[in-house]
């Protein structure tokens, strides 16, 4: 059974409460600002996606090296690169109840709230400030970075001459970004401190437009072959030249059905040159490119595709998350039941043992299953409180791909039943088989 998209936010909000992924950030203070913990299925869940990524596309590749910089940096390379400016989105104000908007969101000229006049839209700067020192004046003011692009193109130079690549290659970082959003919302999709995954590839200036074109193909692979998104659920919008920024040749927003809308899931632009030749102004440093063939010196173009970790977890929940039938011990009884599809890849917990009742046998038996699985690195977890059905249906909101029951056969046969998360159908293996069991099973079904 589909959950109907205007249900679907609440009935996954509240899983992900209930459940331990995502608690509303600084609960017990009445929350602040649509700021939100992730919990320990959560944090499993959000590093999982992370590891997928790097593993693919830095350690995956021989032209992608990752770095991490920091997330306050020298604020005069926020001057060159235009945000100190130019970071800003218009804000309009209503003028009967207060409220404020982004005056690109709206559709309308009066307050979708209230019905009130809005004020004329005025341009608001998203950076975070924040000053570096005991002393708070000017000269102490810095900002939180809107994004982690800036590090890689600020990092470039003393990348290019440690590493010794030759174009095109790419610098990689995760990590988190800070914007005062001024209408932050829909959960984990809008916040004013979120993570990001970011590549800056560079590339010789003729070359971007097919850099460009891979750097496409490589995002699909990602959205439909990691995350499993179904491909009618993604749109690749190209914006016209009209709208994009004025210094990118070329932009597509990846967008997602969310259920309140289709909107920006991932980015990937051709920024030229425009970044490397602010900071080489700024500077006064030679950021230049020399072609050892030719003996030339060229300043990159940057083909950049950007990834927000949150925005990943948000849409990989929402399409996973399923309702359907599950028997109940009556016979011929069903009852509704919850379960998050998860690619097992991703699934925070890829097995869990569970022995059919608390007797000490059963128990043992189990723990030392659990062990043996641990020791393989895989993600498993021991649970013997409520009856059976209870705890298929807890693994089963969870994601957890496999659950492995430990009966009073199992003592003697040396079996355990392994029972699927998907089909629910149940097969019985040899305990000693579990671990290669599930190695192999977690490499064919990624
Ligand atoms: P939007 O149009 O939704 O404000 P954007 O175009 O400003 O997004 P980019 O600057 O391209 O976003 O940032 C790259 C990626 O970072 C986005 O595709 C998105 O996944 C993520 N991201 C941006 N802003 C936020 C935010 N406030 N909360 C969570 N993720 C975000």
């Amino acid at each position: 059974m589909a959950i109907t998209p205007d249900k679907k936010m609440d009935v996954l909000v509240s899983l992900c409460k209930r459940r331990g992924f995502i608690f509303p950030g600084s609960e017990i203070y009445g929350g602040f600002a649509n700021s939100w913990d992730y919990g320990p299925y959560g944090v499993e869940l959000k590093n999982n996606i992370r590891n997928a990524w790097w593993n693919l596309f830095v350690r995956g590749r021989d032209d992608v090296v990752g770095v991490d910089t920091p997330i306050i940096m020298n604020p005069k390379a926020w001057e060159a690169s235009g945000h100190i400016k130019t970071f800003t989105d218009p804000l309009v104000d209503c003028q009967k109840c207060k409220k404020r908007f982004r005056a690109d969101q709206l559709s309308g000229i009066v307050c979708p709230e209230c019905g009130g006049k809005l004020t004329a839209a005025r341009q608001f700067n998203l950076m975070f400030k924040t000053y570096v020192g005991v002393t708070e004046d000017a000269s102490a003011l810095a900002y939180l970075r809107p994004e982690t692009a800036g590090g890689m193109f600020v990092a470039w130079k003393n990348v290019r001459d440690s590493m010794r690549k030759r174009l095109p290659f790419g610098v990689a970082q995760v990590g988190k970004a800070f914007r005062n959003e001024i209408t932050p919302g829909n959960f984990i999709f809008r916040t004013r401190e979120f993570e990001q995954m970011e590549i800056e590839y560079f590339v010789a200036p003729e070359n971007a437009p097919a850099a460009f074109e891979a750097w496409l193909d490589a995002m699909k692979v990602w959205v439909t072959d990691v995350l499993k998104l179904d491909p009618a659920h993604v749109v690749y919008h190209e914006i016209s030249e009209g709208d994009r920024a004025f210094y990118s040749a070329r932009t597509i927003d990846i967008e997602y059905a969310y259920p309140f809308g289709t909107s920006e899931l991932y980015g990937l632009a051709n920024r030229t040159d425009h970044d490397l030749s602010r900071h080489q102004e700024a500077t006064g440093q030679d950021l230049r490119w020399l072609d050892p063939e030719s003996g030339k010196k060229i300043l990159p173009y940057v083909i950049e595709p950007s990834w927000g970790l949150d925005r990943s977890v948000l849409a990989v929940l929402l399409e996973h998350l399923d309702i359907d039938e599950a028997p109940t011990t009556e016979k011929g009884e069903k009852e509704d039941r919850c379960v998050l599809r998860l690619p097992p890849s991703l699934a925070p917990v890829k097995a869990a043992v569970l022995p059919l009742m608390k007797k000490e046998k059963l128990v043992d038996c189990a723990k030392d299953l659990v062990q043996q699985i641990r020791r393989q690195g895989i993600a498993v977890e021991y649970d013997e409180s409520a009856s059976i059905g209870k705890r298929y249906r807890r693994q089963d909101e969870i994601g957890t791909p496999w659950c492995l029951t430990i009966d009073h056969d199992s003592l003697e046969d040396k079996k355990v039943t392994v029972r699927d998360r998907d089909s629910m159908a149940q097969e019985r293996i040899l305990i000693a088989d579990v671990p290669a069991w599930l190695t192999e099973h977690l490499v064919q079904k990624p």
